[in-house]
């Protein structure tokens, strides 16, 4: 019963990730879940979903007043995408590390974004930014009991 809920709380070895519209699209998901598992992380959640709108304008809140929300809510909403919890000792930063930076134009050698992202903007994957946002991401997308 315990283990279940041991990680409900900002736990460092967890981070939470999407698959983004445009890599879903382009028949990346298993090449892209390889290069996380490969990296690492063991997946606890997992599911092939769609945000609406209200879905993506709520994730990406906090980006509310940068000109490229509307751009950014339209793409995140338009196809699925694959959520996803996973677990590393120091997930999030690693997890960072992995995907690279968010302009694919910068992102470094043997990075998911290096590999897959289109654009500043159809950069295939996300990534959380902090242990807090992690946990408020993950419970976004999955109940408890989806949480292994
Ligand atoms: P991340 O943490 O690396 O994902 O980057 P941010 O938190 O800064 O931005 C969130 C998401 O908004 C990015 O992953 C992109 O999908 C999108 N985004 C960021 N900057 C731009 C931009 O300049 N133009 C567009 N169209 N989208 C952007
Ligand atoms: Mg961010």
């Amino acid at each position: 019963f315990c283990t279940k809920f041991k990680n409900t709380k900002m736990a460092t070895n967890r981070t939470f990730t999407m698959i983004k519209p445009d890599a879903v699209a382009n028949g990346h998901i298993g090449n892209i879940l390889a290069m996380i598992t490969n990296g690492g992380f063991k997946i606890v959640s997992l599911k092939l979903t769609q945000l609406t709108v209200a879905d993506a304008k709520a994730f990406y809140a906090v980006h509310a007043e940068r000109p490229f929300y509307g751009e950014l809510v339209e793409f995140m909403s338009r196809g699925p995408i694959v959520a996803a919890i996973l677990e590393k000792d120091n997930a999030v930063e690693d997890f960072r590390t992995l995907i690279g930076a968010t302009n694919p134009a910068e992102a470094a050698e043997g990075t998911i974004r290096k590999a897959y992202a289109t654009s500043i903007g159809e950069n295939a994957v996300h990534g959380s930014d902090s242990d807090e946002n992690a946990a408020i991401e993950g419970a976004f997308h999955f109940a408890g009991r989806e949480q292994f």
